[in-house]
């Protein structure tokens, strides 16, 4: 059922970790890829993996920032003038900001952090729905958190920013559903990507791989989430195998987020 033959899928963030992946995953399946991100030395990575693993994939790359929603606006017209259509977008770039307490959480970081992961994910959806409505079809991954559902502490600007994603998926989600249209959310819990290591660098400093062992001890599957885990559930979630969950929160995260 997982078939993605002739399917477009845009990718934000698509220049590392779980987009990357993601992307891996989808062009395994045959599917054509617009790669979004504000990297270039990220995008070029991606599409050599890729490649290396998928030689006959078709791969776009456009270096944007999404908080800019020109750019946001040119990315979706890209890939319409490139592909004709858009199957599948996750809308996935995001930062995880500076860790501090509220009082001391400054307002620049907090604007900065809402910008990218609540701004640059509402701008996508806007352009990507209103092809996708004209079309009468296409699914949206959003990525949300296990912080996105839960408290996590330390993280004002990213646990407003990912409960405002999950609040973004279920009000679009019941809005589009009639025209054919699924929107989701993933909430990954610790996953081993580049923001991840940064995260424990800010804990933890050199002591970063001690303090990553602690901190998955609690987990009820004792590690980290591997990118391709979480690249698969996205393949899925895209596919025409997913067509009715719809509005829904996904957790990804070895069953942390129901934990006692
Ligand atoms: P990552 O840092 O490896 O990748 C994020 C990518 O987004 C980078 O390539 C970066 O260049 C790009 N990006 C950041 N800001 C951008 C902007 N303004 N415009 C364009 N591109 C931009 O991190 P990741 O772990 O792959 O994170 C991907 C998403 O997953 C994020 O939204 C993150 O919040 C979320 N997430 C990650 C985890 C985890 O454990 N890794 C857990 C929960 C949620």
């Amino acid at each position: 059922m997982i078939d993605y033959k002739d399917k477009v899928v845009i990718i934000t963030g698509g220049g590392s970790g779980l987009g990357r992946a993601a992307a891996m995953s989808i062009a395994k399946q045959g599917g054509k890829l617009v790669l979004v991100d504000m990297s270039k030395d990220g995008l070029e990575e991606s599409k050599k993996e890729i490649l290396a693993a998928a030689s006959d994939a078709q791969i776009e790359t456009v270096e944007v920032n999404v908080t800019n929603e020109e750019d946001v606006k040119n990315y979706v017209d890209f890939t319409i003038r490139k592909f004709g259509k858009i199957d599948g977008f996750f809308n996935n770039a995001g930062i995880e900001g500076k860790q501090n307490l509220t009082e001391e959480y400054g307002s620049d970081e907090f604007e900065k952090v809402i910008n990218v992961n609540l701004n640059g994910v509402f701008y996508g959806m806007k352009y990507v729905l209103k092809v996708m409505k004209e079309q009468g079809y296409g699914s949206i991954v959003n990525t949300a958190s296990v912080g996105g559902i839960r408290g996590v502490g330390n993280q004002s600007g990213y646990a407003a920013s990912k409960h405002g994603v999950v609040g973004l998926t279920r009000n679009s989600g019941i809005e589009y559903g009639e025209f054919g249209i699924s929107i989701n959310a993933i909430a990954p819990g610790a996953i081993m990507t580049p923001m991840v290591e940064g995260s424990l660098k800010q804990m933890a400093g050199d002591n970063w791989e001690a303090a990553g062992k602690e901190f998955v001890s609690v987990n009820p599957m004792k590690r980290f989430g591997k990118p391709e885990e979480v690249g698969n559930l996205v393949a899925f979630l895209l596919s025409d195998a997913a067509k009715f969950i719809n509005a829904s929160v996904i957790p990804i995260d070895g069953g942390q987020s129901y934990k006692y």
